[in-house]
């Protein structure tokens, strides 16, 4: 849209004057600011760019691209950003001062706004021994996330973070904001649960669990000991209970000042547990793990918002490349090929591979689940490569899809929608009988896909 045009700039004027947040279009100040995703690497250059405040600024704001035949995209921090259409002619409606959390510790519940972060959650829940079930993140959104999954160090006693998620307030394409709960809306409660959502999502209410602490740490071995570590691990994963969720993690640490001495510029083969238990137990637990004497050890009884620290994701925005595979086992014979494209000796692996455990209350369908109710692989495959400068992206693209190639014997017949970085419709990303409920839902609620959504769904009637 042309802001020469008097028209056009009435109505903008008329958008700036009906809502508190901020209203910013190509050339103006803000628009920059305004459109920048937590991932670097992406350059979103939609029409317009709104920054609602509140539900009511989001009503305005979809009613006017409505009325201005625009495309709406949601958007919190944009960490789920690269995947997304390009927003020419589209309005990207970012709720990033949408923040504000409640939590009822007699319900056990938490209400967060659109905008909220994992740590938003965790850090005012565990004042009242509470905890969510957030990502390895704490600065990933808890929408985003929630809406596409949300796998987190608790996944496997309660499953994903979806189908947690109790109501949700939205508004529909038509602009009405509408509440989806036990009793209202299922079908858009439903696709909010793992299916990505239908409307754009103001709040979320969901389920809290009663975790005052739990013992969690991070064993590191050098990267030379790759191939011991995972098979370790692989076997220790097939005898654990529920109540540990782990990850095997090999790490390239760029020489920056601000790490540890000992772990600046280095790379090692680290597995990350959470143990919902005491210390006696959790160390009886991971002593096979120890065993082999790793070079620094950080397991210690922590508070559920520390849970943020164990993955050593990345706190500031940062270009990335990134992709993920859902496997339906992770045996020897898979070992062999990650340590053939990632161990000491590959020539460019990304700088981030992880291979999380999945099964425990992931693999059981959750009652009354969304469209991810139940996860029918037992490991999850994530690469990810920084990419500094923009020559790099080519290069670091490549070594994150021979990763995962790597492993093609073992994918299951769908890919994790949240690690789903490439631009693939949700069918890629969802069991297929999740997919076509999407689409019917997607036909009665969006016929003309006006929101667009990190995966999109093509409606169709049943
Ligand atoms: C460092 C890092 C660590 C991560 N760790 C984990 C992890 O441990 N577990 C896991 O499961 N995933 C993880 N992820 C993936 C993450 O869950 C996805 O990238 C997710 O999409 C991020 O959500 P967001 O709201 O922060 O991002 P955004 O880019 O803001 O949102 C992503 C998508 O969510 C939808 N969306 C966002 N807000 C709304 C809204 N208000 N209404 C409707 N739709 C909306 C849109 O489709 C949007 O494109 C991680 C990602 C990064 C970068």
């Amino acid at each position: 849209m042309s802001i020469g045009n008097s028209t056009a700039e009435h109505d903008l004027n008329a958008l700036r004057a009906g809502i508190a947040g901020q209203v910013s279009v190509p050339g103006q100040t803000g628009y920059d600011q305004a459109r920048q995703a937590w991932n670097l690497a992406v350059d979103q250059r939609p029409d317009v760019v709104v920054v609602a405040e509140s539900a009511s600024d989001v009503v305005t704001a979809i009613r006017y691209a409505r009325a201005h035949g625009m495309r709406i995209a949601p958007q919190g921090t944009g960490h789920g950003a690269a995947p997304l259409d390009a927003l020419d002619g589209a309005m990207l409606l970012r709720t990033t001062p949408m923040r504000k959390v409640d939590i009822d510790p007699a319900s056990r519940i938490a209400r967060a706004e659109a905008g909220a972060l994992w740590q938003d959650v965790m850090v005012p829940a565990a004042e009242h021994g509470l905890a969510g079930l957030a990502g390895s993140s704490p600065n990933v959104g808890v929408t985003g996330d929630t809406l596409g999954g949300g796998l987190g160090w608790l996944a496997r006693r309660y499953g994903l973070a979806a189908n947690s998620v109790t109501a949700a307030e939205l508004v529909t394409p038509d602009g009405d904001l509408v509440r989806a709960d036990a009793g209202h809306e299922p079908d858009l409660l439903w696709a909010v649960r793992g299916g990505g959502g239908i409307g754009v999502v103001t709040a979320l209410e969901m389920q809290l669990y009663a975790v005052r602490e739990l013992y969690a740490g991070d064993l590191f071995f050098p990267i030379e000991r790759i191939a011991e570590v995972l098979h370790s691990w692989r076997d220790w994963t097939a005898r654990v209970p529920d109540d540990v969720t782990s990850v095997c993690h090999i790490l390239r640490l760029p020489p920056l000042p601000e790490l540890p001495e000992p772990l600046r510029g280095r790379a090692f083969a680290i597995i990350e547990a959470a143990y919902l238990g005491d210390e006696g137990s959790g160390a009886e637990l991971i002593e096979p793990l120890r065993r082999p004497g790793p070079a620094l050890d950080t397991f210690a009884m922590i508070r559920p918002p520390a849970l943020g620290q164990l993955n050593l994701d990345p706190n500031q925005p940062m270009s990335a490349e990134g992709d993920g595979a859902f496997l339906v086992d992770f045996p020897p014979a898979a070992i062999d090929c990650l340590v053939a494209v990632a161990g000491p000796d590959a020539e460019t692996p990304p700088t981030s591979i992880e291979v999380r455990h999945l099964g425990g209350a992931l693999g059981r369908p959750a009652p009354g689940g969304g469209a991810q109710s139940s996860i029918d692989a037992s490991y999850l495959l994530n690469a990810v490569g920084a990419t500094p400068t923009l020559d790099l992206a080519g290069p670091v693209r490549a070594s994150v899809q021979a990763v995962k190639d790597a492993l093609a014997p073992w994918h299951a017949s769908y890919d994790y929608y949240d690690f789903e970085e490439k631009p693939v419709t949700a069918a890629a990303v969802l069991p297929a009988a999740s997919f076509r409920r999407l689409q019917e839902i997607k036909a009665a609620h969006d016929p003309d896909r006006v929101i667009m959504s990190a995966h999109p769904v093509w409606p169709i009637r049943p």
